[in-house]
């Protein structure tokens, strides 16, 4: 294997591998900071280095600290914010609360899968001497809430291992780890950390280094200029982001500095629904002459009440025909599979035996949401009747129905045009408010790009002019003039180039989309003895053909590995990946809940153990162990 390394001073290396291993040396001994796979020791081989005296990691992520074999003496440093995510990450994989209903994001992804052993702690402003060097600890949150940053003085210069704080110039390696919520769950805050991102990249500014190594990135001998690079971009693409945002509805005193800056959106007037239409929590319900009812998603057993008591006479005699005298709710429509908008449908199912339907995409999730890993997902498994595909249209009462995919406020969503009764309703889920768009959580898979992502939505709202735009949330409806698609279209162009220069890829859409390489099932059931079945299905963002390669990281225990495959993907599409795992028949299996991570390159580089598939392990081996 190749090894590639600088030496930044006489005492002071860096290996560039998938991330960047500072080797600091003494003699034929060293202390390493971020050390990740094996290749560091082609580099240490060619040093002539013979000992790990000690380890340091900036931050917890499994890419920057995974699959370095460590020798029995070694001390490994961490901060001591993250140090349970280090030592006890297993309450992480088997707690619920990170599986289900996510609406906060710390600890992040990319977890070790299994616990590593520590032995020291790190906090703000503690310095240790180690062979030829001084060494102090910064806090630097913002990449992670526990990132801290190692200064190194030696041979007569300061150097700075600033984790991911800053790629390169201007540069970040990925934007979804800076969604955090402020006043609001992380959910809602799209760079949310950029405050904090600010802070550290300042605290470090203050001390001067002479050069910057970044866990991923480019090693930078101008700090200054890097730094106010990035906060440069940072400003103006988070500016291009609250100028056509959705959130300035739900949260405006979020956004008062924001207010009536030149290039933002001004934000719409509501009207009043047509009186056929019932909303109660996120459920829109569409009454036909008949008195037919037509449902659309059940995020709480309050839906079910409501819809009854309309069954029961309510206001139906009142403010309608006075011959609809009951109500039967005859098809009920899926807008998207986040758990506020299905949680209750089984029960709904239960209650009104009805069709029911949904875009081929959502149905996907909700259909089997164990196999997927998404913000805002449900533990609820839904039945669809019905799965619709980009223009499918159908005649319910005097309503004309037409389905589409709609990859607005999520990738896996669907709009609804509901023609009839003189007017051109669209149920666009959670797409759009008055203020415009719902993008606000990366999680969510907001591709930037032509035909993708808003643009698509966009331009099928220009095609099909709906009188009334409806969001699960608002109470009114509303429209955007010709200017205002306009406005959005531009922003997002736009947004496609400042947010593309903000990352070291050849499209925003890597740095922003957390799940463009993923695991499908992201979770499953596995019997012992028996054969499992993974699929890493991968996102080429890029305008040309990408070549990727997979390797599922099969726990130690189960005495196998997997060989690496490669798939060449055409541009803009996905390709993916398929590995069958032959499943011990018996296994010591301490807690059943297996994390395998997948190591992946693509175009050539290689990214470490990026993501990872659970096993949940059943079966008679397993139960004769435990005997
Ligand atoms: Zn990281
Ligand atoms: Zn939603």
């Amino acid at each position: 294997m190749r090894s590639y390394f600088s030496q930044l001073s006489p005492h002071l290396y860096v290996h560039h591998g998938h991330v960047n291993t500072g080797i600091l040396r003494d003699e034929d001994r060293a202390l390493l900071i971020d050390p990740s796979g094996e290749i560091p020791h082609t580099t240490l081989v060619e040093l002539g280095i013979t000992g790990i005296d000690q380890i340091l990691f900036t931050h917890h992520h499994r890419d920057n600290t995974a699959g370095f074999p460590r020798e029995n003496k070694t001390r490994v440093g961490v901060p001591a914010k993250e140090a349970p995510w280090f030592r006890e990450v297993e309450t992480f994989w088997n707690d619920p609360q990170y599986r289900w209903h996510l609406y906060n994001y710390h600890p992040h992804n990319l977890m070790l899968a299994n616990g590593i052993f520590v032995t020291d702690t790190y906090t703000e402003g503690e310095r240790f001497e180690w062979g030829p060097a001084a060494l102090t600890v910064l806090e630097t949150p913002g990449h992670t809430d526990g990132s801290v940053t190692y200064l190194i003085d030696v041979d007569g210069e300061r150097f700075a291992f600033s984790g991911d704080l800053i790629y390169d110039e201007g540069q970040l390696w990925d934007i979804y780890s800076l969604q955090k919520g402020q006043q609001t769950s992380d959910y809602h805050g799209f760079l949310g950390a950029r405050d904090e991102l600010t802070e550290s990249l300042e605290k470090v500014r203050r001390v001067s280094p002479t050069a910057l190594i970044p866990t991923h990135g480019v090693v930078m001998s101008n700090p200054e200029r890097a730094i106010d690079a990035l906060l440069q971009q940072l400003a103006h693409c988070y500016d291009k982001y609250v100028a056509i945002s959705a959130l300035r509805h739900y949260f405006p005193k979020l956004f008062v500095e924001f207010e009536e800056r030149a290039g933002h959106m001004p934000i719409r007037e509501g009207k009043s629904p047509p009186e056929f239409l019932r909303h109660f929590g996120t459920t829109w319900l569409i009454i036909s002459e008949s008195g037919e009812a037509f449902v659309m998603d059940c995020g709480s057993p309050n839906v079910i009440k409501h819809i009854q008591q309309l069954q029961a006479g309510g206001d139906l005699r009142h403010s309608l025909q006075a011959s609809i005298t009951t109500l039967e709710v005859t098809q009920f429509w899926v807008t998207h599979y986040h758990d506020d908008h299905v949680d209750a449908i089984p029960e709904f199912q239960t209650t009104f035996p009805c069709e029911t339907i949904t875009d081929s995409v959502v149905a996907r999730v909700i259909t089997n949401p164990i196999g997927f890993r998404l913000p805002c997902i449900s533990p609820s498994v839904t039945r669809v009747d019905r799965i619709t595909h980009d223009g499918d249209s159908w005649e319910w009462n005097e309503f004309t129905m037409t389905a589409y995919h709609f990859p607005g406020q999520t990738y896996y969503h669907g709009g609804l045009l509901v023609e009839g009764r003189g007017v051109r309703m669209f149920f666009a889920g959670d797409s759009f408010t008055m203020a415009g768009i719902d993008d606000y959580c990366s999680g969510n898979r907001n591709l930037l790009g032509k035909n993708v992502g808003y643009e698509k939505c966009l331009r099928l709202i220009q095609e099909l002019k709906p009188t009334h735009i409806f969001n699960c949330h608002v109470d009114l409806a509303f429209d955007f003039t010709d200017a205002e698609m306009q406005c959005m279209l531009d922003t997002l162009a736009e947004r496609e180039k400042c947010y593309t220069e903000l990352f070291p890829w050849d499209h925003a859409n890597y740095g922003m989309d957390e799940h463009w390489v993923r695991c499908y099932p992201y979770e499953q059931e596995v019997v012992l003895g028996e054969t499992g079945h993974l699929r890493v299905e991968i996102t080429n963002h890029s305008s040309e053909p990408r070549t990727a390669i997979a390797q599922p990281i099969l726990p130690s225990s189960w005495n196998m590995e997997l060989s690496p495959q490669e798939t060449t993907i055409p541009a803009l599409s996905d390709g993916h990946i398929d590995f069958s795992l032959p499943i011990p028949s018996r296994l010591d299996a301490s807690g059943k809940r297996i994390v395998v991570p997948v190591d992946i390159t693509y175009d050539g580089r290689s990214l470490g153990q990026f993501r990872e598939a659970i096993f949940v392990l059943t079966g008679a081996g397993l139960t004769q162990f435990r005997q």
